[in-house]
């Protein structure tokens, strides 16, 4: 699938890329690590994408449809309307809704077509009080102390869905809390087997059983039962260490603006750039403006980190702005207007990691990568030249 027919359309796209503010995505990245995560987890167990947070920002229905061609199984989301997105984007595939909604809407949940969780006592009987035929996956709590069944509760839960025929159960799964640890992650997946025994006691033998997501499969391969349900993993947007052991590509290359304006302040002014006291310039300062600011995922106070402008690093004056973001340009002789700014990526010889970028504005990558991907306009990483510059995008041929 090419960029073109996943991103709005051309007339759209041109208008927002005038402010020169833009993420670039690797729209091969969810393909090759998904046939990474296959070659992980074998063929006999399915891959279910985590698509939650509208697909980690980059948007729950293109990040589906990637996956979906590239043959995932099915999809968990985080909310309904993720899910309706995905289906209404033509992907017919599973979609498991992740524990998300009240009670007292169990009729209108079940009627959309989503697999539901059912993570409670009050939850299952508002299913089956819903009186709507429904596939059901039961979450278990293995010591997360969110949503799930304790091993108290399971039991009753197994009796009451194998006496009743509007709710039924397709799926058991889980969510580990420290994949860090080994100790944990054993004892946790202890609780999930046992589960799953007593599911088996009552009856329910071909569930599909879940509990894998991105960090338990990197870390513990052999717990990959029936399916798997990494989100992170296939967007690649772990943190380095878990970067560190597969090689994963990650979907979000670069961010990157231009410089919109340029001013020389004469030594002797009296300024307070980025909303700083005002101070008297010992020294001429030419500052270049790139029109990127905490609007767009970043943030406000300092720290905010460097820029590299024409393969030279460049510091950020005083605050971030709601919608731009000032750069001292004054060593960089060769910056102008027009001039394009990486805030994440390769610019000629030097390179902003993602892990540089998350250190510097103190959030986690995890963090980060949303809100970066969620506030700017996407462009295919193939598309723009060694330099950073955006070719010109042609209208879709489709
Ligand atoms: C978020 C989430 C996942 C995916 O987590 P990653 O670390 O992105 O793989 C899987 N399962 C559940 C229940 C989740 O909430």
């Amino acid at each position: 699938m090419s960029a073109s027919n996943i991103e709005p359309d051309f007339e759209t796209q041109r208008v927002r890329l005038l402010r020169p503010s833009w993420a670039e995505l690797d729209y091969g990245a969810i393909a090759a690590n998904l046939a990474l995560a296959r070659e992980m987890v074998g063929q006999a167990t399915k891959i279910y994408f985590v698509c939650k947070g509208d697909g980690f920002g980059f948007g729950a229905a293109k990040v589906a449809r990637l996956a979906a061609q590239a043959g995932v199984d099915g999809f968990c989301v985080g909310s309904p309307e993720e899910g309706m997105a995905i289906r209404n984007a033509g992907v017919d595939r599973e979609i498991l809704l992740f524990a998300a909604t009240l009670p007292e809407d169990a009729a209108q949940v079940a009627a959309l077509g989503l697999t539901v969780t059912i993570q409670s006592h009050e939850s299952l009987r508002a299913f089956i009080d819903a009186g709507v035929s429904v596939d059901a996956f039961l979450e278990i709590d293995p010591g997360f102390g969110r949503f799930g069944f304790l091993p108290s509760q399971w039991q009753a839960a197994f009796e009451a869905l194998r006496h009743q025929s509007t709710v039924r159960l397709k799926g058991v799964y889980t969510h580990l809390s420290s994949p860090e640890s080994d100790d944990v992650t054993r004892t946790q997946a202890d609780v999930f087997d046992a589960a799953l025994a007593d599911a088996r006691a009552a009856g329910f033998d071909s569930l599909t059983t879940m509990l894998a997501s991105s960090r338990v499969m990197l870390a513990h391969p052999h717990l990959a039962y029936r399916a798997v349900d990494p989100g992170r993993f296939l967007y690649g947007a772990l943190d380095a260490d878990w970067m560190a052991r597969a090689p994963l590509r990650p979907m979000l290359r670069a961010v990157r603006g231009r410089i919109i304006h340029v001013q020389e302040h004469p030594a002797g002014s009296v300024l307070g750039i980025g909303y700083a006291e005002p101070i008297r310039l010992e020294r001429a300062v030419r500052i270049g403006v790139v029109p990127i600011g905490f609007w767009d995922g970043l943030n406000h106070v300092p720290p905010l980190g460097r820029v590299l402008v024409h393969g030279q690093a460049a510091r950020i004056l005083g605050r971030r702005s709601f919608q731009h973001t000032v750069v001292d340009i004054t060593e960089n002789v060769r910056a102008r207007t027009g001039s394009v700014v990486t805030l994440l990526g390769r610019d000629g010889d030097h390179a902003i990691t993602i892990d540089e970028l998350a250190a510097s504005l103190r959030l986690p990558v995890m963090e980060l990568i949303p809100r970066l991907a969620r506030s700017l306009p996407h462009v295919d990483a193939g598309a723009t030249d060694a330099g950073g510059h955006l070719r010109p995008v042609g209208p879709s041929k489709a």
